[in-house]
């Protein structure tokens, strides 16, 4: 098998109260690994056979191999983005960081996500502007899809929508973080209540890793 399942850094049942371990179970332990396994077979004999992930979104036709591909890649990209709410607040950060400016007037901020911070400043003055475009884009993407934050050639973020499995990854743009608004992402935990689980989302986001990647 080329492709395999990618190791999580964290337990399947970390990322409660906002995702629970079932829905782990089923999306990543099934959903997730169908992709895979759907995708390793329909590469034999093919000449994607022996390219990489990024290659294979590249060039192959829109469907089926492509569509396998894709879901791979963003579902790689959107678990690896999660932890533990736990951890996601001692690192809470960006949240507070608009609406609060004394409080951070005689605090020096981690080089880490200055980059970041700046480039969102820059677009959406007031931090809960950013939060609720983002909801709002992934609670009006029709059906099935994907909401991300990219970093477009202009050096400008973004807020887009792909539907089923399309992703940035075939335009310029860079994606920094996604929000699958597959109902297999939210049924078990939210069932038809799309923005309860995008609310949830927020409390999961790495936003140390969405940095690293500008
Ligand atoms: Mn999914």
């Amino acid at each position: 098998m080329k492709f395999e399942l990618p190791k999580l850094s964290y337990e399947l049942d970390a990322l409660e109260p906002y995702i629970s371990k079932e829905t782990m179970e089923y999306h990543y332990g099934k959903h997730h690994q169908t992709y895979v396994t759907n995708l390793n077979n329909l590469i034999v004999w093919t000449e994607f056979e022996n390219m990489s992930l990024e290659e294979i979104i590249k060039k192959a036709p829109a469907w089926p191999i492509f569509n396998n591909a894709a879901q791979v890649w963003n579902h790689t990209f959107y678990f690896t983005t999660l932890n533990s709410p736990k951890i996601m607040m001692e690192k809470a950060w960006v949240w507070n960081l608009y609406t609060q400016e004394n409080k951070w007037k005689d605090w020096t901020a981690p080089k880490w996500w200055t980059k970041l911070v700046n480039l969102m400043a820059k677009k959406w003055p007031h931090h809960d502007d950013f939060k609720k475009e983002f909801s709002d884009m992934a609670l009006k993407n029709f059906g099935s899809g994907w909401t991300w934050l990219v970093l477009n050639t202009a050096w400008e973020l973004e807020i887009i929508n792909t539907s089923n499995a399309w992703t940035p990854l075939t335009t310029e743009n860079k994606p920094l973080l996604t929000c699958d608004i597959w109902e297999h992402a939210y049924y078990i935990d939210c069932r038809n209540v799309r923005a309860k689980y995008i609310e949830n989302f927020w409390s999961l986001v790495d936003w140390r890793l969405v940095e690293e990647r500008v």
